[in-house]
């Protein structure tokens, strides 16, 4: 435990800062170079999957398709099986695309744009569209928004998912609010995972809007690492309140298997998928056959995803274990942070004290440890607080973390210290 930081008096603090100072300019001269920005799997995790580049000696799928000619739209059999079965989600509404449920995103969001849904205007003839975005997210969902000049509403996160009270009166309230942007298990970067209720009152709310959508970005649905959550099934939610037409999910195996060559799947309801194939056969002839093939040869079924993710649970365990130690040692007690502990996925968040988060990672870089910006979690990148700062733990060795969370907290401490000594 540390001393509270916040009950000390300037002498204190200055005598905290010439330490901090200290230690600080023996991280430099060290001339670190690591990288925490981006959620990406290390050399060591993809070497786990190595044995699905050599599945492809036969390339007939299961109904006896040649996978390296055109066609399949949908995706090879086995591909929609597998993931029908891993995901609970009936076959006959999932496509699975190429390598990316990021261009999935995107493109559903253009074919809303472009052509609209369900007889409904087109988004780009509305003098305004409006997105809930809880917050803090995945900064691409944001871009995506941005890119198309949709407005974007900040909603907070509560340890069940999106405030609902508040996503509930926006979307009843404004029907220029199209959809709302989720990642219901393990959410990038909080790591919260959506209750039932949170689940059923998504499925059920009335919305202003009769063309709202979800954007249901299961991207961390398998990715358990200390205890498994469940998430209650939204297409089943969405059809019990009679709204079958709510939800877009996504999903990819792009941190199961390789994040450059995975495979992707956008499922919605059979109306949905009619007016999604309509265009997609115009957009392509075919996604890569191949590469789902030998995906699914070596994951196999759904048991052997849970089999996989288990191998890679092993090796991001002790990478989490280090983040939340370390947070614990260095920081808990000082009143200048506080985090969460997530039980899965990819990342931590940290909160550190209002307007300091662009301090601690300005200064983690000139130290040579690169975070994620600060604000990049936010829509428009505009962290109204300036304290949240994702950390994606993933990519360096278990030695680099170690040392980049030691500098990380020494940075939070003495941004911390600096903006007490600033306000005394
Ligand atoms: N959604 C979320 C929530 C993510 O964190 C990521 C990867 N960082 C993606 C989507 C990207 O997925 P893909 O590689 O399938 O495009």
């Amino acid at each position: 435990m540390g001393r509270d930081i916040s009950k000390c008096s300037r002498a204190e603090l200055q005598e905290c800062k010439a330490e901090l100072d200290r230690r600080y300019a023996g991280y430099v001269a060290e001339n670190l170079k690591l990288d925490m920005s981006r959620g990406k799997p290390s050399g060591s995790q993809l070497d786990l999957t190595n044995p699905v580049l050599n599945k492809l000696e036969n390339y007939i799928t299961c109904d006896g398709i040649d996978a390296r000619n055109y066609g399949g739209l949908e995706g090879i059999p086995e591909a929609r099986r597998l993931f029908s079965d891993l995901l609970g989600i009936d076959v006959d509404k999932i496509i699975v695309g190429g390598n990316s449920s990021l261009n999935l995103m995107y493109d559903a969001m253009m074919r809303l744009y472009v052509f609209g849904t369900g007889g409904h205007t087109p988004w780009r003839k509305l003098p305004a569209v409006k997105f809930l975005c809880p917050s803090p997210g995945y900064d691409r969902h944001f871009l995506v928004c941005e890119d198309l000049g949709i407005e974007m509403i900040p909603v907070p996160m509560t340890e069940n998912g999106p405030d609902m009270d508040m996503v509930e009166k926006l979307v009843a309230e404004d029907d220029a609010i199209k959809g709302i942007w989720c990642v219901p298990l393990y959410s990038n970067p909080q790591g919260v995972c959506y209750s039932d209720e949170t689940v059923d009152r998504l499925a059920a709310m009335k919305t202003a809007a009769p063309d709202f959508r979800i954007f249901w970005d299961n991207a961390y649905g398998v990715h358990h690492i200390y205890r498994e959550c469940k998430l209650k099934d939204i297409f089943g939610a969405c059809e019990a309140a009679g709204n079958p037409n709510r939800v877009l999910y996504f999903f990819s195996t792009s941190k199961i298997t390789f994040p450059g060559a995975g495979v992707a799947l956008v499922a919605s309801s059979a109306e949905n998928l009619k007016e999604i194939r309509k265009h997609m056969s115009v957009q392509t002839i075919g996604h890569d056959k191949l590469n789902q093939l030998r995906t699914v040869r070596y994951l196999k079924d759904a048991e052997g995803v849970r089999r996989h993710m288990r191998l890679l649970a092993d090796e991001l365990r002790p990478k989490f274990d280090i983040v939340l130690n370390t947070l614990e040692r260095e920081l808990a007690g000082t009143g200048l942070a506080c985090w969460t502990k997530p039980l899965g996925g990819y990342f931590v968040s940290v909160d550190v004290p209002d307007g300091c988060a662009k301090a601690v990672v300005a200064l983690a870089q000139q130290a040579g440890v690169k975070l994620t910006g600060a604000g990049a979690a936010f829509p428009y990148k505009k962290d109204p607080r300036d304290r949240n700062i994702r950390i994606a733990p993933t990519y360096p060795t278990c030695e680099e973390l170690q040392k980049a969370m030691e500098l990380f907290c020494v940075c939070v401490k003495l941004a911390g210290v600096n903006k007490l000594l600033e306000s005394k």
